[in-house]
């Protein structure tokens, strides 16, 4: 008889605590007011799979980034055709990056798909490692095809020479979140390392939704900025990486010019 009363009450206690969402409150379904951070305690990278069911992609199989290590050559590969011209400068702090949004017409061809850029952004420290080791600063181009999936170029930056787009826009960069624009024309192949050979391998996007849908190439050349411009841009990014993702038995391969 104890026994039941015991296990009575536990049940209506667990009833109660469950009804006044003490086990956490529900998961939305709508994800567009949802707040993430990198690594915030609440809404941190290893909590966005639970932030919103829209977000479940964030635990999924193939995820990005990862760490780069023993990729072999890809014999189907093919260099990447730029088709770039300029842009106008807009650089936005959306809360988690800053962005350059791109003006439409500049694509870039792989394989016979072509897809155009949208934007490019920043994360310091590098998300994709290489035999684990990060670089200071990490940029992604990213394009998008007509059926919807996308190609993001991961460009390294280590420390060297001054950087040339950094130079002129570091101190522009709007260290809040707000855009700044300007009528400089930015010519966005020069951007980019001479060499163009690449590592590539299939994942998501680095940030929520996660969504599995992005071919990565990944620069094998670097590009440079001084000791000051990394310094002064991570300031800025805050530590905006996410952790590598594991491999669930993915190849990468590579291309070399
Ligand atoms: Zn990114």
């Amino acid at each position: 008889m104890k026994t039941k009363l015991f296990y009575s009450t536990f049940f209506i206690i667990l009833s109660f605590l469950a009804s006044c969402s003490i086990f956490g409150e529900k998961t939305p379904t709508d994800c567009t007011e949802v707040h993430w951070t990198h690594n915030g305690e609440k809404d941190g990278q290893e909590e966005w799979v639970d932030l919103c069911t829209g977000y479940s992609a964030c635990g999924g199989e193939v995820q990005s980034p990862i760490n780069i290590t023993g990729a072999v050559l890809g014999s189907n590969l093919s260099a990447i055709e730029f088709n770039y011209t300029t842009t106008e400068t807009e650089i936005e702090n959306n809360g988690h990056t800053i962005e350059f949004v791109c003006n439409a017409g500049n694509k870039i061809n792989i394989g016979g798909t072509e897809y155009e850029l949208l934007q490019f952004h920043y994360h310091g420290l590098s998300e994709h490692t290489v035999n684990s080791n990060h670089y200071p600063l990490e940029v992604h181009f990213v394009h998008k095809a007509s059926n919807g999936n996308y190609a993001v170029i991961g460009i390294f930056f280590e420390e060297g020479a001054e950087n040339t787009l950094f130079a002129e826009f570091l101190n522009n960069f709007p260290t809040e979140e707000g855009t700044y624009a300007d009528t400089t024309e930015i010519h966005l192949f020069e951007l980019l390392p001479e060499n163009k050979s690449y590592f590539y391998y299939n994942g998501s996007l680095t940030t929520p939704p996660c969504s599995e849908i992005v071919n990565w190439y990944v620069l094998q050349t670097p590009l440079t900025a001084s000791a000051t411009q990394i310094s002064q841009f991570s300031d800025i990014l805050d530590n905006n990486y996410r952790n590598v993702q594991n491999l669930n038995g993915r190849s990468i391969f590579k291309y070399d010019e």
